[in-house]
């Protein structure tokens, strides 16, 4: 389960290096949000689902790498304020969202294939071969990602007939998912976005690996303090102060 899930550094990470990423973006817009119990509506960063003072998206400088990720995001997983695949987009300048799973829907593979890319599929299938640097074909990978619950993962995976072609590929075993914002969700198994940070680790270098996944320790922090079940003290890099009022 994930709250029973250990983070690789139980502790509180201070001073993590976080001026290293550089303050590129510009403040993203806000949308109106409704809570749960649909009275007090508060705003939220649209591209990162944060509120305001603790998005996430002014610490991100998208990494502009030479493999290309496509995010395959079922639609029940677009308005989810936990979904990482979301925040995997925002990291990457060569990364694309596309949404599978609408009914009555053709399933989008443009673009899949490109002569000039090995194209990879992460997903653990029975066929799937451990990720490794391919000395033999130099050609940069297009890394096909679904992003959903393990069911419609592995219904995607296995079943859709366009992916029926893409060699598939998992992760060696690493430590667990430092992801703690489902319920029900077991540690063993990784959150889009790590399964990505780890790939990249494996095909673009450790410091990709690591940059990626220092965001998303803050992105993991801050939304749980927001939910008021981290301490402010807690929260990797610090929360940003309240604005000061006029
Ligand atoms: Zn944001």
């Amino acid at each position: 389960m994930a709250s029973s899930a250990t983070r690789p550094d139980d502790a509180p990470a201070r001073g993590l290096a976080l001026d290293t990423i550089a303050r590129v973006s510009p403040r993203p817009a806000t949308r109106r949000t409704t809570t749960k119990s649909g009275v007090a509506p508060r705003t939220r960063c649209s591209a990162c689902l944060l509120q305001p003072r603790l998005c996430v998206c002014r610490l991100i400088a998208p990494l502009a790498l030479a493999t290309r990720v496509l995010v395959l995001r079922h639609r029940k997983e677009v308005h989810k304020p936990t979904n990482t695949g979301r925040l995997a987009a925002l990291c990457l300048s060569n990364a694309e969202l596309r949404t599978f799973g609408g009914r009555d829907e053709r399933f989008d593979d443009r673009g899949f294939f490109d002569p000039a890319r090995r194209v990879l599929l992460l997903y653990p299938r029975a066929d799937a071969r451990e990720l490794a640097r391919d000395a033999l074909d130099p050609r940069p990978v297009t890394l096909i990602v679904p992003d959903a619950d393990w069911r419609r993962a592995q219904k995607l995976a296995q079943r859709e007939p366009a992916l029926a072609g893409v060699t598939p590929v998992r992760l060696e075993d690493g430590p667990p998912s430092a992801f703690r914002l489902r319920k029900h969700t077991d540690a063993r198994y990784l959150s889009t976005f790590e399964s990505v940070a780890r790939a990249l680790g494996v095909l673009e270098g450790e410091p990709v690996r690591a940059e990626l996944e220092r965001v998303f320790q803050v992105f993991v922090d801050r939304a749980l303090y927001q939910r008021g079940q981290l301490a402010a003290e807690l929260v990797t890099g610090g929360v940003p102060p309240l604005p000061e009022r006029a």
